[in-house]
């Protein structure tokens, strides 16, 4: 009899090891035993990189640099963030949230214009900025109100400026609005003749005009809204957007946002 009890006793003990080892042993519950879980996924920056300094490119890299770049790289370090950055055109970027394609826009997008914020959702203002008008160095135009019907004003495709110079051209102010997919480009027609001015963010028309006051200059007063820059993230993505607002508040307490002014040569609106 005892013989038959003991080779019970060693059959379920055999059956119960059996059993927990099918289990996962006696690991945590709920632990990862498949070793190295995914590394948090970079969150995509996108933004347009023709716009300094506020995001911009140099000697023909791509790496993309500015005072965007530099704010928001701050931000995602005191938000324990990793983040990388994509460049595409400026009307592309409300669409990427939308379709997941990036997490966080920045890229001196004003926050008031159109139906910008019913399509994605924004933080804080992080600077303010108007509308200049910028001409050749030579030009008899003397502000906006003296632009006439005959002439030609660019500006990039999807933003304010752009927005502006296609309503003067549809109002019959002027004879065309070129929109262009980056200023870069609108500086150009402007050189060549081939436009009579450009509307452009008065901060990124006087970086041009730092190396470039022999061709071209400002005229009038700034126009338009007082804009507000702000970042933005997929309607809805109230975490990420908490995170990024508290950011910002902690880099303009620690002085890393007026060392950025600074470091830039501007000033906000
Ligand atoms: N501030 C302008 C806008 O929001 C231009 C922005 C830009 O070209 N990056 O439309």
């Amino acid at each position: 009899m005892k013989k038959k009890s003991l080779v019970l006793l060693l059959s379920l003990a055999m059956v119960f090891a059996f059993v927990l080892s099918a289990c996962g042993g006696g690991g945590e519950s709920g632990e990862d035993t498949s070793g190295g879980g995914d590394e948090a996924a970079a969150l995509k920056v996108v933004t347009e990189a023709t716009f300094a300094p506020f995001e911009y490119t140099e000697d023909g890299n791509d790496e993309i640099i500015g005072f965007d770049v530099d704010m928001m790289n701050a931000i995602a370090e005191d938000q324990g963030l990793t983040i990388e950055w994509v460049n595409m055109e400026f009307d592309s970027l409300i669409p990427a949230l939308e379709s997941n394609q990036g997490d966080i826009i920045c890229a001196g997008m004003n926050k008031l214009a159109g139906d910008r914020a019913e399509k994605a959702d924004f933080g804080e203002t992080y600077f303010k900025s108007n509308l200049m008008l910028l001409v050749a160095a030579d030009s008899d135009i003397t502000g906006l109100d003296a632009v006439t019907s005959d002439m030609k004003l660019a500006s990039q495709i999807g933003t304010t400026g752009g927005d502006m110079v296609q309503e003067m051209a549809n109002e019959g102010k002027i004879a065309e609005g070129v929109v262009l997919n980056q200023w870069t480009d609108c500086y150009l027609q402007l050189k060549n003749g081939e436009v009579q001015g450009v509307i452009v963010d008065k901060p990124v028309g006087a970086n041009y005009l730092m190396e470039h006051s022999d061709i071209a200059k400002f005229v009038g007063e700034g126009f338009g809204e007082t804009e507000e820059f702000a970042f933005a993230v997929k309607k809805g993505n109230t975490e990420l957007l908490d995170k990024l607002n508290a950011g910002l508040a902690n880099i303009k307490e620690n002085g890393t946002y007026d060392e950025l002014l600074e470091k830039y040569k501007m000033k906000s609106e």
